[in-house]
């Protein structure tokens, strides 16, 4: 049974992914090489606390509770050592990956699932990298975690049917709704919301429409609850390009990264996390953009 997680990498998943554990009972260990993201996974986890106490969803001992359930460290050891179950959720860089994927293979427990919160990489050819690819998987969280309801659950082609169930029941444990996808490159999601975004990133570049209206086309003429660019902006630009980048190498031409997305990574433009991307924002507040 699923009792102590590790997540690894506390940035724009791994807090959400931090915080929904907790929030659910397990006990945490997030894991980052960078104390300021550490610092600020910590204030995520207050702030959710705090938000959750004034909309009813947890009370003022289970928040406490939630926020007692975290430990922070910078060492992967001290993190993966007691783990059930561990998630990684770092840039999306294969070589990184799998490097702390063999760390962790050495770290965790033999019985330990480890996962990854890959948007579009093979779980197969991370997993081949451990001596448990059979208890390697991907369990692709959607932004923000605590709110959207999904996970894909990416088997690869040694993934016991063991780990796929207990990654059902953990899932199902946080109040998530699980979907299997067998491994193939943007699994389900990604893929699409992908192709979707560059799409509308090449409009923006041909003039086709303004930033604003191309996002109130999809919302309002396909009942998309965000438009495409700003997700994109609360994704993180350099995010979105290097999963545009794995689809492109791995699956051709139609999956080339547009030319403006390049751009604005290039210029240090990453969307919301960074206060401009395809809008500017300002306090949280999304400002118009020109
Ligand atoms: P991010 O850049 O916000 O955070 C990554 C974190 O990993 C940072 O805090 C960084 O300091 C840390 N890190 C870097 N190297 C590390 C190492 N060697 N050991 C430990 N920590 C390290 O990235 P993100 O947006 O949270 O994405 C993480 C993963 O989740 C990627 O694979 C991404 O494709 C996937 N994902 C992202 C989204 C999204 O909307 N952002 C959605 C679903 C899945």
């Amino acid at each position: 049974m699923v009792k102590y997680i590790s997540v690894i990498g506390a940035g724009t998943m791994g807090r959400g992914i931090a915080y929904t554990c907790a929030a659910a009972g397990f006990s945490v260990a997030v894991q980052d090489i960078d104390s300021t993201n550490l610092k600020k996974c910590q204030e995520y986890i207050d702030i959710q606390c705090q938000k959750a106490i004034s909309k009813g969803v947890l009370s003022a001992e289970e928040a406490k509770k939630c926020c007692n359930n975290v430990v922070y460290t910078k060492s992967l050891k001290e993190a993966a050592e007691q783990a059930d179950l561990v998630i990684e959720a770092v840039p999306e860089i294969m070589s990184l990956k799998i490097e702390i994927f063999k760390q962790l293979d050495e770290f965790a427990p033999p019985h330990a699932i480890l996962a990854t919160n890959t948007s579009t990489m093979s779980p197969t050819e991370i997993g081949a990298q451990t001596k448990r690819p059979s208890q390697c998987i991907a369990l692709h969280f959607f932004n923000p975690v605590p709110k959207m309801k999904l996970i894909e659950v990416i088997c690869g082609l040694e993934t016991a049917d063991e780990t796929v169930e207990k990654s059902y029941t953990f899932g199902e444990a946080i109040g998530k709704e699980c979907v299997k996808i067998n491994e193939f490159p943007g699994f389900a999601v990604s893929r699409m919301n992908c192709v979707i975004g560059n799409e509308a990133m090449k409009m923006v570049q041909e003039g086709v429409g303004t930033v604003e209206d191309i996002d109130k086309a999809m919302k309002l003429g396909l009942n998309h609850p965000m438009g495409p660019l700003e997700l994109a902006d609360l994704v993180g630009l350099d995010t979105r390009l290097r999963n545009m980048e794995y689809l492109h190498q791995t699956l051709g031409e139609h999956y080339r990264p547009c030319p403006i997305l390049t751009k604005y990574v290039k210029a240090g433009r990453l969307g919301k996390k960074t206060g401009k991307g395809f809008y500017e924002y300002r306090n949280e507040q999304q400002l118009v953009k020109k």
